[in-house]
This record gives C-alpha cells, sequence and structure tokens, in this order.
C-alpha cells in the first residue's frame, strides 16, 4: 500500500478491502485494490468495475484460505489531512450501510507521512450502530504483496 500511495502523491486514492474472518470482529487483511487514475487532491469516487475485477482477482488467489476472505470495506488517503473520517466519508459510509450495500462495512484512511512511516485509522459502520473506532495491528512479519499485478515487495521480500 505505501507503494501505491507514493505514487498517488498528493492524490487521494483508495478502493475496496478484501479480509478474511478469524473471529466474531477480527479480520485479516488479506488484499485491496486501487485505482490510480481516478484519484483526485480531495476526493475519491469508487469506480465499481474496476475494484470488481481487482476483487476478483484477490479472492481468487486467497481460495485456499480456511477462512472466507470477502469484501471487508474501503480504503481510501488522505495524503494533506490527518487520517480521521471526514464528515464526507462518514455520510458515505453510513449510507452504504443503511441503505443499499453491506450491512458491515470498515473503513481505512492512510496517511503517508514520510519514508516508512504510515498513519492509519479504521472505523467500522453497522447498520443501526454508530460508527466505531477500530483497531489497526500491523503485522510487518507477515505483510505480503497482495494485488493481483503489482509487485509491492522487492527482492528481498521487504515492502517498498
Ligand atoms: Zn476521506
Amino acid at each position: 500500500m505505501r507503494g501505491c500511495l507514493e505514487t498517488g502523491g498528493l492524490r487521494e486514492i483508495g478502493g475496496w478491502l478484501a479480509a478474511e474472518q478469524l473471529a466474531p470482529g477480527k479480520f485479516e487483511l488479506v488484499g485491496f485494490t486501487v485505482d490510480l487514475d481516478v484519484g483526485t487532491h480531495n476526493r475519491f469516487a469508487s469506480l465499481p468495475t474496476t475494484h470488481g475485477v481487482q476483487l476478483d482477482g484477490i479472492l481468487a488467489a486467497n481460495a485456499d484460505r480456511n477462512g472466507r476472505v470477502d469484501y471487508l470495506g474501503e480504503w481510501h488517503s488522505h495524503p494533506t489531512f490527518p487520517p480521521v473520517p471526514s464528515d464526507i466519508d462518514v455520510a458515505a459510509m453510513t449510507t452504504m450501510v443503511e441503505e443499499s450495500g453491506p450491512s458491515f462495512a470498515t473503513l481505512l484512511i492512510v496517511r503517508l507521512l514520510g519514508v516508512g512511516v504510515l498513519q492509519a485509522t479504521i472505523t467500522t459502520f453497522q447498520r443501526g450502530l454508530p460508527p466505531e473506532q477500530g483497531q489497526l495491528i500491523i503485522d510487518h512479519a507477515r505483510l505480503t504483496p497482495v494485488l493481483p499485478g503489482m509487485d509491492l515487495t522487492d527482492k528481498n521480500g521487504r515492502h517498498s
């Protein structure tokens, strides 16, 4: 994801999250989709087709996992302001879980602060409940490149 954020620069980029459910309320992020072309400075618009195709690839690549891997929510970057959900973000996610999409979804917001420093917040939205701040645990030892067609790992297995 860092590589994507560096590419994105000051544009807001984002996509969908795919995760395996380990236990009730506990998910391991196994992949994410990203559209580097659509980002703009202060707004990210999800394009269902692009992300749907990428998500299918992630699900296929993780078909051998024990748990069920599925769409978990959305992510986007706040390159120029703190990585907390804006009013617009909260409204969009609330509308999604209340009215159309899944009844539960998370919103991951990330900000690249410098080389190797990633700031992030995760908020969960559930139908009928107020948004809740989640806990994000980054396990660097197990982080693997997850985006089909985009190699985020160099030859030594380090993440770029
Ligand atoms: Zn936002």
